[in-house]
């Protein structure tokens, strides 16, 4: 109702748009999903379903949100990056999070029988939080990504550590966990190798390193010619025309590598 004598409680609403110019970076994260799964017994420490399932729903919000470039995920979490020129919504903080937040909880539910045909969804339903976050410069977007990177390769040693001495030592976990406080990545390491004959840099990619999924500006000239130097950079990171890229059609929308953005990032 415009301008009725109730319009004034507009003027309650908090402005939260967030800085032009800048990278977004919205930040999802399962709730409570130590016990989440823990109920569905997901195979420790790591369930190659459920990150499959996590891809395929970050694949999905990609595609329903084409002002998305790049996104990054590993356990329960996923970093989604909206280009610097975006302005959907405004750029309000909480129409990007929300969005972001419902549309992936939504594909996560939906696919979860594809993944897990043998194991039905019962409430308390999967459920995640989400924040938006503006990085200014290119090197900033590019730490962010190398911090969240670092955290999946911290907690993935320690975990695979962990179960290792549980699951092939059968230890008790407090005994696992008291043989690992205070160790640093080479004592785990050690531990894996001399103990279990396990070398940690031979375990899958997507355990250590996390996914990325990313946005192929130029699929035809790819396939046909080959693009100017500039065009190969990155594209996330140094793009030179990336609203002509965001509106193109794309014969394949989505890419599950990992490009060079992340190459100098650790182990
Ligand atoms: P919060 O609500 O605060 O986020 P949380 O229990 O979700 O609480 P996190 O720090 O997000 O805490 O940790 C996620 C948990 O889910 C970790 O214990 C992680 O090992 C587990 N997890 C996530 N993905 C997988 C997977 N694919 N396989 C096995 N375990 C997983
Ligand atoms: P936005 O993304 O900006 O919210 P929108 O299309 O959702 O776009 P709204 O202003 O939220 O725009 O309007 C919701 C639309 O959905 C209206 O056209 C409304 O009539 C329709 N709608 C919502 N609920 C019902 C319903 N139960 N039955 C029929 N139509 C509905
Ligand atoms: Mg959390
Ligand atoms: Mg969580
Ligand atoms: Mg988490
Ligand atoms: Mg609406």
């Amino acid at each position: 109702m415009a301008n009725s004598k109730y319009e004034y409680v507009r003027s309650f609403e908090q402005h939260d748009i967030l800085l032009s110019n800048t990278w977004i970076v919205v930040r999802i994260d399962g709730r409570g999903f130590s016990k989440l799964t823990a109920k569905y017994k997901f195979t420790k420490p790591n369930d190659e379903r459920a990150l499959n399932l996590m891809n395929a729903a970050a694949e999905a919000v990609m595609k329903e949100l084409p002002d998305l470039v790049l996104a990054y995920g590993n356990s329960d979490e996923f970093s989604f990056v909206f280009h610097k020129d975006c302005v959907l919504f405004e750029r309000r903080a909480s129409k990007l999070t929300t969005t972001i937040v419902s549309t992936f909880t939504s594909y996560y539910t939906f696919l979860w029988p594809t993944y897990f045909p043998a194991t039905q969804l019962t409430p308390p339903l999967p459920s995640f939080d989400g924040r938006a976050v503006c990085y200014p410069s290119d090197q900033n977007l590019r730490d962010y990504i190398s911090w969240r990177q670092v955290d999946c390769h911290i907690n993935n040693l320690y975990n695979t550590a962990f179960w290792t001495l549980v699951q092939q030592g059968g230890m008790e976990a407090r005994a696992a966990e008291r043989e690992l406080s205070g160790t640093v990545s080479s004592d785990k390491n050690e531990i894996l190798f001399s103990r279990f004959q396990i070398n940690y840099n031979n375990e899958p990619e997507i355990f250590r390193k996390g996914s990325v999924l990313y946005r192929d500006f130029f699929p035809m000239e790819a396939q046909s010619s080959p693009p100017p130097q500039s065009t190969r950079e990155p594209p996330v990171l140094s793009h030179p025309q990336p609203r002509r890229a965001l509106t193109r059609p794309m014969s394949q929308p989505l890419e599950r590598t990992i490009p060079g953005l992340l190459e100098d990032s650790p182990a």
